[in-house]
């Protein structure tokens, strides 16, 4: 195995709740040219990991990692490397203090993304990282995520991108470099968001980008967990 530094593109933010056919996730993965993603839901850390897990098995050449979009009090917050559920509806703060105990690592998305993100109160946290990059809030002319990298410059928080893709040909639209020596595993992964060495990227605006958006405005909370594909694995 090598052990020659490398850049690796990653998609931090890739739902597999709601109406995600994930079965899909890798062949569109290859087909973005991404090395491993995310896999995340929305204040369910358990289904997340039992996806996860198949996938491991299933297919060895990505790395896939699980993750929970959880609902503070002051909007979504995405944590990963946990191995228990994060309870929602407490304080950013005290979340992140939580994460930080169950050993993993924090990451504020989508940060100018009206009533479901955390904002301006992001000066105040110590997350580990922060999307610089939403597929989501790219659709807003990329304003959002314009103001996040303004507003949050110095902040020290690592820089993530991530497709937030309710829509499986939209992973990838955001996405992740990441600094890893010799093999990519979940472990390294979140060592390198730790000590800064990632960067957020995105791709141009494109039609799936579109699809992905609708899907999101589209979908009521309370329809996030009535259709999932357990049964294609
Ligand atoms: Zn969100
Ligand atoms: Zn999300």
């Amino acid at each position: 195995m090598s052990s020659e530094k490398k850049f690796h593109a990653i998609d931090f933010h890739v739902h597999v709740d709601e109406r995600v056919k994930y079965q899909y996730i890798p062949s569109v993965l290859r087909a973005r040219g991404l090395d491993g993603a995310g896999l995340v839901t929305h204040n369910d850390f358990t289904f997340a990991k039992k996806i996860t897990e198949k996938f491991k098995k299933i297919d060895k050449e990505m790395v896939y990692f699980a993750g929970v979009e959880i609902d503070t009090a002051d909007g979504h917050l995405l944590a990963y490397g946990i191995d228990e559920e994060i309870p929602a509806n407490r304080s950013s703060e005290e979340t992140i203090e939580l994460i930080r105990e169950f050993g993993g690592v924090s990451i504020i998305p989508h940060p100018f993304m009206s009533h479901n993100s955390i904002g301006w109160k992001s000066y105040k946290l110590n997350a580990d990282g922060m999307e610089f990059y939403n597929g989501f809030a790219k659709f807003f002319l990329n304003f959002p995520n314009i103001m996040a990298k303004v507003a949050f410059k110095h902040n020290g928080f690592s820089r993530i991108g991530g497709s937030d893709a309710h829509y499986v040909n939209a992973i990838g639209s955001c996405y992740s470099l990441v600094e890893i020596e010799g093999e990519v595993t979940e472990a390294k992964i979140l060592e390198a968001v730790l000590k800064n060495r990632t960067e957020a990227k995105k791709k141009p605006m494109d039609r799936y980008d579109i699809t992905n958006f609708f899907k999101i405005i589209f979908t009521p909370k309370e329809g996030r967990k009535v259709v999932r594909f357990l049964d294609y694995y």
